[in-house]
Parts: structure tokens; C-alpha cells; sequence
């Protein structure tokens, strides 16, 4: 169990996140999940699954880890943040009482027994099921099982670097680089989340993606600040770009996908490797940034590698930072 204050009147603090929620006796957390029970604190949805699919990897999305595999991809309940856009809101936001349960032991045999590369946490905030992801993590790994995890980054440095230890990749939603957006719409804070990417670059393959959403997080000089921090620690981390569509608490309409486009050439001025998603071209084939060969084409979830030999272009012989 992640470190748990004890506070006078049956109150505990929770450690995990940066809103280290003070809980009395019986109530959870933000998140939903974490609960005080009898002044400890507990993970009664530990194992409680809200999905189970084999995915391709791109869609987690992890365009520089294993192209073209498949990884065995579980979801949970609950979140620490409050996101009125979520499109996976049903799960986020929510926790289903009486849904199934499974323990480490029967998931990495899943994973295992699947053509899969391991076992992706992802879907809803795996980061709130900390201690069921750390204890699956560590028993895939004995196993030879790759874990990768998909989260919005909230999460404190200690457990994070208990975490990182057992993850091989990840992809980290960094929803804008305004502290108001996260403060007001997501009742959350970015310098954590800048922690976490700054903490886990070094650890892990590393993916970073933006959610575009028209008039909320969509100018030029946001995506530019973006850029500009995450290639301050490697323009080599490949940045996703995808386009929103209405859902949940948001009525903003849809993103245009011209948008995304325009922010994807700003993006492409610091990084080295920009995706743009869901706006219906070829901008999410791998090219090399020494000779502008197609080191990877992908057509929806079909992938080719077409140009990489060893980890280098095979036209010009630029190494390119691609795990697999
Ligand atoms: S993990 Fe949950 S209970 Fe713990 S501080 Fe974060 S939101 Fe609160």
C-alpha cells in the first residue's frame, strides 16, 4: 500500500497523488477507488476490471515501442482527475459495483497465453489501482512480459518511481500546458504532470500525447511551450496530437482536423517525431529526421516497417530511437 498519514479522528491522508485527500472513516478519495476503511487505507476495487482486449500497440498510442505487435490491454474504474471532456467517461467517472475481479496472477497468465507483448494499464487512470498495477507489473516481468502504462501523469514522485521501475513504456496525456485549463477544467494541477514526464523520460520509452480541443487548448503558442518542454528533454520523444470529438460534459464541436494538421507542423519545429491523429492523412507514418525517408507506414492499425534496419534508417543510416 502506497505511504498513509494517520490524522486525528479516524481521518487518514492518501500520499499517492498530489491531492493527497485527507479521508474520514468510510468516504474515498477523489479518485472513487482508495477508501478509509476502520482507519486504514484500502483498495476495495483491487483487481476490479472495467475492460480486457488485445489492442495493437498504436492504439495505446506507443508508435516507437514494438511496432506492428499486440499487447493485452486492461482497464479499471475511477480517476483522480475530473476531466468534462473524458471520452472513456463511463468508466472514469464511475465505479460499477459487482463488475469482474481477477488477481496479478491470472492477468500476466492471460497476457501470457495471448500473442501478446504484456500488458498494457490503460482505458480509465491505472495510476488510483497503484498497488494491483505494481503487483501485476512485477510478476509480468519475471515472466518476460513487457508492461506499459497509460495515465494522465498525476501522481507523486515516490510511487511513481516505485512504478516506473516495472514499466517499459508509456504514454502520458498531457491535456495543455495552461495551469488555469488543469485548475478550472480538470480540478487537477500541470506541474505534477510535468514532473512525471520529466521523471519517467529517462525510464522509459516515453510518449507523450495532447487531446486538441477548439478554444480550450488549441493555439500556437501552447502546442510551441509543449514542444519547447519535451524537447528540452529529448526531441526524440515522439508527441501525439489527436483530435477531440464531443462527449460527455463538452458540447465543443469536434476538431477540425486542418487544426491538428497546423499544430502538428508547429509541433515538428522542436520535435523530431509528431503524430497527428484521426485527421483521415498519412500523417502518422514514421519518417526518418535526417533524409525524410518513411521509416514506417501505417494505414489505420496496419504497419509496415519499410525503412529501419537495426535500429538505423536504411537509406542514410540516422539512428532512430525505436524500441523492438
Ligand atoms: S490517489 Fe485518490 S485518494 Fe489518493 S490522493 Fe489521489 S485522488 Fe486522493
Amino acid at each position: 500500500m502506497s505511504k498513509t498519514y494517520k490524522i486525528a479522528d479516524g481521518k487518514i491522508r492518501c500520499t499517492l497523488c498530489p491531492h493527497g485527500c485527507l479521508i474520514g472513516e468510510g468516504a474515498s478519495g477523489i479518485c472513487r477507488v482508495r477508501k478509509n476503511v476502520n482507519g486504514t487505507l484500502s483498495l476495495p476495487y483491487y483487481g476490479v476490471l472495467s475492460a480486457q482486449a488485445m489492442d495493437p500497440i498504436e492504439k495505446k498510442p506507443l508508435f516507437h515501442f514494438y511496432p506492428g505487435s499486440r499487447i493485452f490491454s486492461v482497464g479499471f474504474y475511477g480517476c483522480n482527475f475530473r476531466c468534462p471532456f473524458c471520452q472513456n467517461y463511463h468508466i472514469s467517472q464511475q465505479v460499477v459495483e459487482g463488475a469482474a475481479m481477477t488477481d496479478p496472477a491470472r492477468l500476466v497468465e492471460a497476457a501470457a497465453c495471448r500473442d501478446s507483448i504484456g500488458i498494457a494499464y490503460t482505458y480509465s487512470e491505472p495510476v488510483v489501482h497503484y498497488e494491483f498495477v505494481l503487483d501485476t507489473a512485477k510478476l509480468a516481468r519475471r515472466q518476460g512480459l513487457k508492461n506499459v502504462l497509460v495515465t494522465n501523469g498525476y501522481i507523486n514522485p515516490d510511487p511513481a518511481a516505485d512504478l516506473l521501475e516495472y514499466m517499459d513504456a508509456a504514454n502520458v496525456d498531457l491535456k495543455s500546458f495552461n495551469p488555469d485549463f488543469y485548475r478550472k477544467e480538470i480540478k487537477g494541477s500541470l506541474d505534477p504532470v510535468l514532473a512525471f514526464i520529466e521523471q519517467a523520460a529517462p525510464l522509459v520509452s516515453l510518449e507523450v500525447t495532447t487531446l486538441v480541443i477548439p478554444g480550450k487548448n488549441d493555439s500556437e503558442a501552447e502546442i510551441q511551450a509543449i514542444a519547447d518542454f519535451l524537447a528540452s528533454l529529448s526531441p526524440d520523444i515522439p508527441y501525439h496530437l489527436s483530435c477531440y470529438y464531443p462527449t460527455y460534459k463538452y458540447a465543443v464541436e469536434a476538431t477540425p482536423p486542418d487544426l491538428v494538421l497546423r499544430l502538428a507542423e508547429v509541433a515538428r519545429e522542436k520535435l523530431h517525431y509528431v503524430y497527428a491523429g484521426n485527421v483521415g492523412t498519412y500523417e502518422t507514418d514514421t519518417l526518418c529526421p535526417e533524409c525524410g525517408v518513411v521509416l514506417i507506414k501505417r494505414r489505420g492499425y496496419s504497419i509496415q516497417i519499410t525503412g529501419l534496419s537495426e535500429g538505423t534508417c536504411s537509406n542514410c543510416g540516422a539512428t532512430v530511437p525505436i524500441v523492438g
